[in-house]
């Protein structure tokens, strides 16, 4: 078994995780096992509990962990299934080591960062090796180096590699190499200088990825060859991507970066074949057709908090060679304005997961809109939830419908809580999480678009559609087209009688994948293509 450990070097946001997802991609394609793994410095047990401005989207996994959104590119990139023990935090490690004085697990001794708490996260390495038997494991290290916090994972990395023994591990530092416009040059200092840090630390890199905006000339790598101790070929450029994210792997398999690890790693493999890889590229970049959606949401200006949405409706377009221009559209602003100000002209509407009131009546508006314009409508856990509270007001008339997340009082509560949820105080991984059976409605445009009548999907959420309601919703031509096999939980709700009207209580974007588009991004954007092709 290999092992290959990345890091970050200069500033945060260099893209460490698409790299690591990308290396997966080829290596898979060159016959390879892999798994990917996360590690994050900070002290939150999971990212489950941090706002999505400090964090971004909190990625679900079938068992229900609440991850770092990198885990969602690993499993976009390549095959493997994550589970929990792909992202580790420090607030794990710390927790399991306290767990273990307590316990009287290293009784006698004085529990320490080193041994215990590096030991701690070896362990979690050699877990998912384990675990998962893959030939190469692919381990990232969250955070810069320099970090104070990063600390304690650089020094196992390090102590794990000198314990496997050269040629079965490898560091990849992930740099960046800046445009400096009054020089008219590319500086390699900053690089310098963290590989510098890490060295300090006993962790000399075999590769040197360098992130930049401009191509790397010969003069510039071997200038970082020499003052970062490798050989040229180690010094890889990988420049800021022209079109799309999945151009990645084809830019570091042409810099043969799989080509070189699997030789420090003596793994005798063929080339990647990328020809699959090189079509949905194709259709990502010349489409044939385009279509232009909107996505009404409450983080719209930060570009992390809807990845797997946003990538998602990219997949969906790549199932009918279509372009998907994406419009983000902040729900307060349709408040603001009104609906037609910003919603017009746009092919579909869709209005994704979220938490909290705060342009809740905007994303009721664009519903509204969607519905009564018939524009192909989709809904993700919150966009199923506003959808209900949306019908229920104006096709129902039912007055001041609500959820009771937002209003305690309403009198029409159409989406609540469980009563197993109202027992639950603590926030920490207590919502309704992970993979769950749906069973799908025979003859229903979900049946139809699954070609399937149980389905597993993600879920993260409290609340849920209140039953008491359900009668009148489908007397009112809502159809019902999901459930949990026990026909108590509404998982999926549709409208026949509209062009595409669809909305889900779960998380199909955690599922889809540019190479299996889900089906239900499928099915929307064909819809949205439809509608713009009936408009012209
Ligand atoms: N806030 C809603 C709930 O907890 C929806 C959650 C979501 O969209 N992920 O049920």
């Amino acid at each position: 078994m290999k092992f290959i450990f990345i890091t970050g070097g200069v500033i945060s946001s260099l893209g460490k995780g698409l790299t690591a997802a990308a290396l997966g991609t080829l290596l898979e394609n060159r016959g390879l096992r892999v798994a990917l793994q996360k590690f994050d410095p900070y002290l939150n047990v999971d990212p489950g509990t941090m706002s999505p401005y400090q964090h971004g989207e909190v990625y679900v996994l079938d068992d229900g962990a609440e991850t770092d959104l990198d885990l969602g590119h690993y499993e976009r990139f390549t095959h493997t299934k994550l589970t929990r023990l792909n992202n580790l935090t420090s607030g794990q490690v710390y927790q399991t080591v306290l767990n273990n004085e307590r316990e009287g697990k290293y009784l006698g001794k004085t529990v320490q960062v080193i041994p215990h708490v590096t030991d701690e996260i070896k362990n979690r390495i050699r877990l998912l090796a384990e675990h998962t038997g893959a030939d190469v494991i692919i381990t990232e290290i969250g955070g810069t180096t320099g970090d104070i916090e990063g600390l304690p994972f650089l020094e196992a990395i390090r102590e794990f590699a000198h314990e496997v023994g050269p040629g079965n591990a490898i560091f990849m530092h992930v740099t960046y190499v800046p445009f400096i416009k009054a020089a008219g040059e590319l500086k390699t200092k900053p690089t310098q200088q963290s590989v510098a840090k890490l060295r300090e630390i006993g962790i000399t890199p075999h590769i040197i990825v360098c992130r930049c905006e401009r191509p790397l000339d010969k003069e510039l790598r071997q200038k970082i060859s020499m003052f970062c101790n490798v050989p040229v070929e180690a010094v890889v450029e990988e420049k800021d991507v022209d079109h799309t994210i999945y151009e990645v792997p084809l830019m570091l398999q042409r810099e043969r970066v799989d080509e070189l690890v699997c030789r420090l790693l003596r793994l005798d493999t063929p080339p990647a074949n990328m020809s699959h890889w090189q079509e949905i590229l194709r259709k990502l970049i010349a489409p044939q057709h385009r279509v232009r959606i909107g996505v009404v949401g409450k983080y719209i200006g930060l570009q992390d908090a809807y990845k797997s949405v946003y990538e998602a409706l990219s997949h969906g377009g790549i199932a009918h060679d279509c372009g998907v221009e994406i419009a983000r559209i902040e729900a307060e602003e349709i408040e603001k304005h009104g609906p037609e100000a910003l919603l017009k002209d746009l092919a579909g509407i869709l209005v994704p997961g979220g938490f909290g009131e705060r342009g809740i009546e905007g994303k009721i508006l664009a519903v509204r809109y969607a519905r009564e314009r018939r524009i192909p409508y989709l809904g993700l856990c919150l966009g199923m939830q506003v959808a209900c509270i949306e019908f229920a007001r104006h096709v129902l008339g039912l007055d001041g419908a609500h959820s009771t997340e937002f209003d305690p009082d309403t009198p029409h509560p159409v989406i609540a809580l469980l009563d197993e949820q109202r027992q639950i105080t603590r926030k920490g991984g207590t919502m309704r999480l992970g993979a769950q059976p749906c069973q799908l409605k025979v003859g229903t445009r979900a049946a139809q678009l699954y070609g399937a009548f149980l389905v597993q999907e993600r879920h993260r959420h409290r609340y849920e559609f209140n039953n008491a309601y359900r009668e009148a919703f489908e007397q009112a031509g809502m159809v019902f087209s999901g459930l949990s096999p026990d026909g108590k939980l509404v998982e999926l709700i549709e409208l026949p009688d509209h062009p595409f009207f669809l909305a889900s209580q779960f998380h199909p974007e955690f599922l889809s994948k540019p190479h299996q588009p889900h089906p239900l991004f499928r099915g929307f954007v064909g819809a949205a293509l439809l509608h713009t092709q009936k408009g012209r």
